[in-house]
């Protein structure tokens, strides 16, 4: 790889071959439910896209890659300029863009990566550490700090795999793509079982910079739970911790490094927990009288036999409007209907169950969860309505950009808090976007979902529709971004389960780990990175008017 991907569609999601179109009926539902959309098309193709003029980097730096390792194209500035958030999206559907890196530089290995940091260093030059450009948080946004200088250091030739058998670890490097490594790790008949929704474009790297979670976390465990060691190169020198399955060596610089975002160096590889590959896959559909229901037979689950590999549980106006939109209406859609007909209601909920794993184990946690769905009052929808899902599990950003095109707001976010007061956040955070998108005079629908459980509690993702207003869709999203991050902090849920702090969480920063944990972040950022080049404006809260979203 001698030049960076150029395979994601520049301005939106997935591979730029695949643009799904809405039926009529799916467009019927969606404006009964949000009103009528004006279209909003891409104001241009790349050649005419306006990005400001690049600065021209010391030589020190442009010299610290082998030759040919450093670019400055229009296209390759747009596509790492940005992640893949609304706003994000947004812009680059604008043809125009605020701020860009000057420059981005592709080490082939992780002694350039050092030589690089060095030079950025002695220069002042900031570093945005790039793995898939995947982050839905504005975690690569290209803010300067105190620095004039920018450049984005994408990762993607960091690709080294080596496989211990014995141990089930593998050691990984940062660029690689997650179908990348699953397919280097199913070559020895592993897997690392990670699968978040961003999987065919999302970084070794970024798992671990951003502590994701897959969809299959409550059976192979998060990103953050399956790094063995970990290793980040600092400006200020390396920082690592040992392969061991576990140390009582004070406090863990492991956890320390796993979520730093890039604002303490890079990441150049990662050392994984890895599994068999499962002989066995099944996917079910199940249906829940109502969303609280559902989320008992979950707490149920995790309190007592155990969690499938994935569990989920989709409210009302979810399972409606997935159902609606995409292509689970042919199949589940009439199963569903079947059910609730017969058994005369308007309204359930969807759950998706998978189980992996050999024969015995599958056929064992199926039978103790079964009694659990049942025990709940769930009834089967069957396997047709689990496979569904599982072949739709990456489709559903590429329909995102159908629905901008439409001219609809389309978000999301997610929070995490202990059963007893996760039903209060559901409330407080969907009436939140809600009254939000209300007083802009653009009424929305918001779905939420369980998923991520344990048995302390559960995550809560929620998905939020509207009608864009046009010219001001960013502002418009700012209002129901803080209007819902504000419901999560006075719920005293986490400001962000899995999709990281980045930019737009950093100002919630505070009321998540307190002033003392804010110092404390900021003196290891001091220690490893003193001259502040590294990923500024992002995960802790910055007064530097320079690194606000332009
Ligand atoms: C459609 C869609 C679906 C998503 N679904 C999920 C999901 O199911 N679960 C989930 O957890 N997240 C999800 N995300 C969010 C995102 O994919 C994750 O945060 C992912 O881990 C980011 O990986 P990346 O390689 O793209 O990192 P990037 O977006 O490139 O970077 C993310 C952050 O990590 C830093 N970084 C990246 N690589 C390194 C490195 N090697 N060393 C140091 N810092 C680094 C960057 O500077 C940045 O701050 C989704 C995003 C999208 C767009």
């Amino acid at each position: 790889m001698s030049a960076p991907r150029r395979d994601l569609k520049w301005w939106g999601w997935g591979d730029p071959a695949i643009e799904p179109e809405l039926d009529a009926e799916a467009v019927a539902m969606l404006s009964e439910r949000v009103g009528e959309l004006t279209a909003s098309p891409r104001a241009c193709e790349l050649e005419g896209f306006e990005l400001p003029d690049p600065q021209a980097l010391p030589a020190a730096v442009t010299d610290a890659v082998e030759p040919g390792g450093v670019f400055t194209s229009t296209e390759d500035r747009v596509r790492h300029a940005t992640g893949r958030g609304y706003p994000d999206l947004t812009r680059l559907r604008s043809g125009r863009l605020p701020a860009a890196p000057d420059a981005v530089l592709l080490p082939a290995d992780a002694g350039e990566v050092r030589r690089v940091l060095a030079a950025c260093a002695a220069e002042g030059v900031a570093v945005v550490p790039f793995g898939g450009g995947t982050s839905v948080v504005g975690g690569i946004e290209p803010l300067r700090g105190s620095h004039e200088r920018l450049i984005s250091l994408d990762l993607a030739r960091l690709q080294d795999v080596e496989v211990d058998r014995r141990s089930l670890t593998a050691r990984l490097g940062a660029g690689l793509r997650g179908p990348e490594a699953e397919s280097a790790l199913s070559s020895h008949g592993m897997t690392l079982g990670h699968f978040p929704q961003s999987f065919e474009y999302a970084t070794i790297g970024g798992f671990a910079a951003t502590r994701s979670a897959g969809q299959a976390s409550s059976g192979y465990g998060r990103f953050d739970e399956l790094v063995d060691a970990v290793r980040v190169i600092a400006p200020a020198g390396d920082l690592r911790t040992i392969d061991t399955p576990h140390t009582a060596a004070g406090p863990s610089l492991r956890e320390l490094v796993v979520g730093s975002e890039g604002v303490f160096g890079v990441i150049p590889e990662v050392t994984v927990r890895v599994r068999p590959a499962p002989e066995v896959r099944r996917y079910e559909g199940w249906i829940a009288e109502s969303f609280e229901a559902g989320a008992e037979i979950v707490r149920a689950l995790a309190q007592g036999p155990g969690l499938p590999a994935v569990i989920r549980v989709s409210d009302e106006e979810e399972t409606q409007v997935s159902l609606g939109l995409s292509g689970l209406r042919g199949i589940a859609g009439k199963l569903f209907g079947g059910y609730l007909g017969l058994r005369r209601r308007r309204k359930g909920c969807l759950i998706v169950v998978g189980f992996e794993g050999d024969e015995e184990s599958v056929a064992r946690g199926r039978a103790l969860a079964v009694r659990e769905l049942r025990r709940g009052g769930a009834a089967y929808l069957g396997r047709k309505a689990g496979r569904s899902w599982e072949r739709a599990r990456f489709e559903g950003p590429y329909l995102r950009d159908t629905l901008m095109g439409m001219g609809a707001l389309v978000e999301t976010l997610e929070t995490s808090h202990t059963w007893s007061r996760l039903g209060g956040v559901k409330e407080a955070v969907g009436s939140a976007i809600r009254e939000s998108l209300a007083a802009q005079g653009t009424p929305g629908i918001v779905l939420c979902h369980l998923s991520h459980a344990y048995a302390d509690g559960a995550s809560l993702y929620f998905t939020f529709i509207a009608a864009a207003r046009h010219g001001e869709e960013i502002a418009q999203w700012d209002a129901v971004k803080r209007s819902a991050s504000e419901a999560i902090v006075a719920s005293g849920a986490t400001i962000t389960h899995h999709h990281a702090v980045g930019r737009d969480h950093a100002p919630y920063m505070e009321a998540e780990v307190g002033q003392a944990g804010l110092d404390v972040l900021q003196a290891v950022k001091e220690r490893l990175d003193p001259t502040a080049i590294m990923n500024p404006g992002k995960l802790l809260p910055s007064r530097n008017a320079a690194t606000l979203r332009n």
